[in-house]
């Protein structure tokens, strides 16, 4: 049996995880399954799967989980240090797959446990890439990529050294926008920004494969968890969304993954590597299908990728202030308060300001992390700010 953890249970690919479990329930014992405020939804799926804690990351859901829970032997707790208390319950596969920079500290203290770490979130490369590899290192931690780009590549290098690698192609769909004339971006709707032609995701995903700022973390965390030169990365619009990453080697060859826009392949990938099972996804039709189209992205439709390359050549936090700015960016655009377009504006002028104070370069820790997303998010809502005034 293997002993799991799921970090962010009740999101979309904390259920999916569970998806993939529930028709296995003899393989797998959890251990761990932690949400946000939605307590029916732990709570139903911790009756289910018996786990020995569930963490809820907001204390003034404590009371709803334990009345939920009650008499069912499961034990309980709340609150962002129950979080990363909670990475070292003692399991061999663990689930990162909590939204934006709260995933960190839990992955990183589930990395000092010398576990297996499929990693969802992200944001944890994007902002402490660095920090998050060494302490695998040190530790003998195994880390799983889970977004589907990366698990394209890592299986794409099965076998392969990465002095043969000459170029990674990570696909994007090109968003809700990308048929659109670039003059109309302007005036886009968060409602219209709010649906994706191809992959069924939250909302802020959707807006930010829209933006591309989805893609632009992407090409970060290719840069980090593969250790590639920057220049190696390319971004293809593939609009089908069926290739989700190619590996270019040095004889020429061109190898792609292909695969129905499920993310239940890549979870299942990382929960049953180094082997594979079968898993419950469609299986392609290519002769239905018949084509396949590919476009070079365009960096005036799609700053966010620029802000990348940005990123990649400044290094150090220079990461987490984009994932910062983002996300406050993203705040303000559903709020209403500011254009589609003004998002590139607002992570490009935090990464200025904050390049100006020189604190890019402390060194990659938690608490620097913590500090410069706080920075970031202040210089995004006061260049917010003077755009509304
Ligand atoms: P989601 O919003 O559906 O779920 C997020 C989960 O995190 C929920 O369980 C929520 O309760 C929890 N959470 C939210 N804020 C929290 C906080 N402050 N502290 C602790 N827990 C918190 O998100 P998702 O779409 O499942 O994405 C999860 C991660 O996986 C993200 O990093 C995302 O970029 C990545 N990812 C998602 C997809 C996808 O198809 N959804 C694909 C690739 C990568
Ligand atoms: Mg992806």
């Amino acid at each position: 049996m293997k002993r799991i953890s799921i970090f962010g249970a009740t999101g979309s690919i904390g259920q999916s995880t569970l998806d993939l479990i529930g028709r296995r329930m003899d393989d797998f014992q959890v251990v761990v399954l932690t949400g946000g405020a939605n307590i029916a939804q732990l709570a139903g799926d911790a009756l289910k799967f018996r786990p020995e804690l569930v963490v809820t990351a907001y204390p003034e859901k404590m009371d709803d989980l334990r009345a939920a829970l009650e008499g069912s032997g499961i034990e309980c707790a709340a609150g962002q240090d129950a979080l990363v208390e909670a990475a070292t319950r003692p399991a061999d596969w663990i689930m990162s797959a909590i939204v934006g920079v709260a995933g960190l500290a839990p992955g990183l203290k589930a990395l000092e446990q010398g576990t297996t770490l499929a990693l969802a979130n992200k944001e944890s490369l994007v902002t402490a890439g660095p920090l998050l590899l060494d302490t695998a290192r040190k530790h003998g931690a195994t880390i799983l990529p889970v977004d589907s780009e990366h698990s394209a590549i890592f299986q794409g290098l099965v076998g392969e050294e990465m002095s043969a690698v000459e170029r990674i192609i990570i696909t994007a769909s090109g968003g809700a926008f990308r048929d659109w004339p670039i003059e109309d971006l302007r005036n886009a709707t968060c409602a219209q920004a709010s649906t994706h032609p191809n992959w069924d995701m939250g909302q802020r995903i959707t807006i930010d494969s829209a933006s591309m700022f989805n893609k632009a973390l992407e090409v970060i965390e290719t840069k980090e968890f593969f250790g590639c030169d920057p220049k190696m990365i390319e971004v293809l619009v593939h609009p089908e969304s069926l290739i989700h990453a190619l590996v270019g080697f040095n004889d020429g060859a061109l190898m792609a993954h292909v695969g129905a826009p499920d993310m239940r392949h890549a979870i299942g990938y990382a929960l049953n590597w180094p082997d594979r099972a079968h898993l419950p996804v469609e299986r392609l039709d290519l002769a239905a299908i018949g084509r396949m189209t590919f476009r070079a992205p365009d960096d005036t439709r799609y700053p966010a990728l620029r802000l990348a390359r940005e990123v990649m050549e400044t290094g150090g936090l220079s990461g987490a202030v984009l994932n910062g700015a983002k996300e406050r960016a993203l705040d303000h655009f559903i709020a209403g308060r500011i254009r589609f377009t003004d998002m590139a504006d607002l992570v490009a002028g935090a990464l200025e300001q904050l390049s100006r104070r020189n604190t890019l370069h402390l060194p990659v820790t938690l608490d620097n992390v913590a500090q410069l997303d706080h920075l970031a998010r202040k210089a995004a809502d006061q260049i917010a700010m003077d755009l509304v005034t």
